[in-house]
């Protein structure tokens, strides 16, 4: 591990000019960002269950799948009982996909156990049942993105990948870009960014990946980065330019209440709880406005969430 890290060489330029953007890849440094970050990782992660050894790449796939958009501690719980019911793709797959929605419980956005259900039956079908290595296989399963075939191809088999999530991408914005945060939507420069930065070493590269992204998720974290204690503060391009607020596009927040998104979850929770088919009343007694309803119960049904019976009676998905 190097002591005296170097600078990476688009610091100094975005400290200069805070307007700069992404840096170009050709010209980034990220060596000595490499040994603090990890070093750092190597103290203080935090025991998650798809961290261990035992979770194989089969709970790092689920993980990755339920850590979408859905924060550790809501998916905590969720997880430990996924993984006891259905310990091995095939496990999953042999059930039919309105299970995997019921238990993906109030995790948000479910079409995700839909696309979950998918690749565990792409794996038994494709690969004996087990999670693939390659990152072109993983690619190819339904509802395996970039990002969740880079993050499993590098957790789960320590192979060298950018693996860029919201953390990950904010702590580069602010590290190496100089800006408070990165664009709404990944840009083509911050995925050659993130692969200059990238370490040779395929192991290095492993934990380096994981490092950042739990640095993002820990310390430099959306609205309120602890700088006094990060690992790579007296490099850091934002911080050394004065930390300038944010001047690009208003960050996206987003609303819940009176959304669709709540009308879908208020009757996806009627479904999962009921054994028998729901008849369209007990359905229509959860939200009051009949428009928005039957759009939200389209909208679920038209995912393949939910399942139209005859006489007006709905369940979760069968086949
Ligand atoms: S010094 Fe502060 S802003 Fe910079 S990477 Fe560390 S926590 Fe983030």
């Amino acid at each position: 591990m190097t002591s005296t890290p170097a600078i990476p060489s688009a610091m100094s330029s975005a400290a200069e000019n805070t307007s700069a953007a992404v840096p170009a890849a050709g010209a980034v440094d990220g060596t000595g960002l490499h040994g603090p970050v990890t070093d750092w990782f190597a103290e203080h992660a935090r025991d998650l269950p798809w961290r261990r050894p035992e979770a194989g790449a089969w709970g790092v796939m689920v993980s990755e799948f339920m850590l979408q958009q859905t924060p550790v501690s809501r998916v905590l719980p969720v997880y430990e009982q996924w993984l006891a019911r259905w310990p091995r793709p095939a496990d999953l797959a042999a059930e039919p996909p309105g299970e995997a929605v019921r238990a993906w419980g109030r995790l948000g956005y479910p079409r995700r156990a839909l696309r979950l259900h998918a690749a565990a039956s792409a794996i038994q079908e494709r690969h004996g049942g087990d999670v693939p290595r390659e990152h072109a296989q993983l690619l190819a399963l339904p509802g395996v993105g970039e990002y969740t075939a880079a993050a499993v191809a590098s957790f789960a088999y320590g192979q060298r990948h950018a693996v860029l999530d919201t953390n990950v991408r904010r702590v580069f914005a602010r590290a190496v870009t100089g800006r408070q945060y990165p664009p709404n939507a990944t840009t083509a420069a911050e995925r050659k960014l993130a692969r200059a930065l990238l370490p040779e070493d395929e192991g290095l590269a492993a934990r380096w990946a994981a490092a950042t992204m739990e640095l993002g998720a820990l310390v430099c974290t959306a609205r309120s980065p602890e700088c006094h204690r990060c690992p790579i503060a007296a490099q850091c391009a934002w911080r050394l330019a004065g930390s300038p607020v944010h001047e690009g596009p208003p960050r996206r927040t987003q609303a819940y209440a009176g959304t669709d998104r709540q009308v879908r979850g208020k009757l996806l929770a009627v479904l999962r709880e009921a054994v028998t088919p729901v008849p369209q009343g007990v359905l229509d007694a959860v939200w009051d406005e009949p428009v928005q309803r039957a759009r939200a119960l389209d909208g679920l049904v038209s995912d393949g969430l939910v399942e139209p019976l005859g006489g007006g009676r709905y369940r979760l998905p069968h086949a």
